[in-house]
């Protein structure tokens, strides 16, 4: 398979963003997005997701040209209005200012409002680890999971992150949907006509079935874990979205919008100064349990990225040729 390299797909992506109306900065912050993804081998949210954005901006659903903007917030919260663009260019307006505040008080949170989100939530947590913080990181999407019991999909498959620094080694790192599978796994499978996992979703009429073209096609998607996964997705909707000021999943608008990608929603992140909270032993505490662990056979979460990205950065990022071409096309080259 050809290879391309870290920088030249940033640029790439960054001038199709920003020939189909993306702010020259936002292109290249949503370029970093998805080659990050791609360096890290994390291929249901890099180059995969292009359209996503594309369509998110010709319909007019998502401001390509958007500002972020600081709002006034009591000091542990760093406020930012996302103005109705993606969440990612409003993470780097906020980020120093929450390592600064989480540093000098030892807690402190970033509120995102306004904002869409087609991403992977590690790249924010893993910022913040890489500024020696804990980090926390939880985001709604579109109403596609329904709760155990329940056959209406109200709540979103709404992701979650967390980030953990290592003194000398890559972060513990972990990202996960609540549901059971990716949104973008169950599309995958109903456009090949796979059947899915019994407890992946339900029907129409609320029944269980492994086909996820009924499940896509207006029945609901189940969370990991049974009831428990359920309440982790509950969790993150009051978290994300109530608690930042934002829509609910259930009142996304996207569906009646042709071509929105996402839907307009909130993320809140949460940063930790481990040496404030857990004083000088915790670096030591978390060799002490990471080493025991890998003792045990287990890995590190985070470890497959970490060493798809030492590859991808010795050898260059994998990329079909097809997929190259394609997006050449659409750089207008
Ligand atoms: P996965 O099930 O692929 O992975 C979940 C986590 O488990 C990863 O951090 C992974 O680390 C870790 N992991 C997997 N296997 C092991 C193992 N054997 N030992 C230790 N850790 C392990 O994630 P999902 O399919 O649930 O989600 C995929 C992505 O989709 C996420 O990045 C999520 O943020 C994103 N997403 C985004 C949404 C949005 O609207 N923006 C909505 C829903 C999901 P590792 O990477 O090292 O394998």
């Amino acid at each position: 398979m050809p290879s391309i390299d870290y920088a030249a797909l940033v640029a790439l992506l960054a001038r199709i963003l920003a020939r189909h109306g993306y702010s020259a900065s936002n292109a290249h912050v949503l370029a970093e997005t998805m080659a990050m993804a791609e360096r890290d081998a994390a291929h249901s949210h890099g180059a995969f997701r292009l359209e996503g954005y594309l369509d998110d901006a010709s319909s007019g659903w998502a401001k390509a040209d958007a500002v972020p903007r600081l709002l006034p917030s009591p000091a542990a919260l760093i406020l930012v209005d996302a103005d109705n663009g993606h969440a990612q260019p409003a993470w780097r307006r906020g980020r120093d200012r929450l390592v600064a505040r989480a540093g000098e008080l030892g807690l402190a949170g970033m509120v995102i409002r306004n904002s869409h989100h087609l991403a992977a939530l590690w790249p924010e947590v893993e910022d913040l680890a890489e500024a020696g913080l804990v980090g926390l990181n939880f985001r709604g999407t579109r109403p596609f999971l329904a709760l155990p019991g329940g056959r209406a999909p109200l709540l979103g498959t709404n992701p979650w992150a967390f980030a953990c620094p290592r003194a000398g080694q890559p972060p513990i790192v972990f990202d996960m949907a609540s549901s059971a599978m990716a949104r973008g796994d169950m599309l995958l499978a109903a456009r090949e006509g796979r059947a899915v996992p019994e407890g992946a979703g339900l029907d129409a009429e609320g029944l269980p079935t492994t086909d996820p073209a009924a499940i896509t096609g207006g029945g609901a998607q189940l969370p990991f874990g049974g009831v428990k996964g359920g309440l982790v997705a509950l969790m993150v909707e009051l978290l994300a979205n109530a608690l930042t000021g934002s829509l609910l999943a259930l009142q996304d608008q996207s569906a009646e919008v042709a071509g929105a990608a996402t839907a307009n929603g909130g993320q809140l992140i949460l940063a930790i100064n481990p040496g404030a909270s857990g004083g000088q032993g915790f670096a030591a505490q978390v060799e002490m349990l990471a080493a025991a662990l890998e003792a045990t056979g287990a890995r590190m979460p985070g470890a497959r990225r970490h060493a798809a990205r030492a590859r991808s950065l010795r050898e260059g990022i994998p990329l079909e040729a097809e997929r190259l071409a394609e997006l050449h096309t659409l750089a207008g080259d």
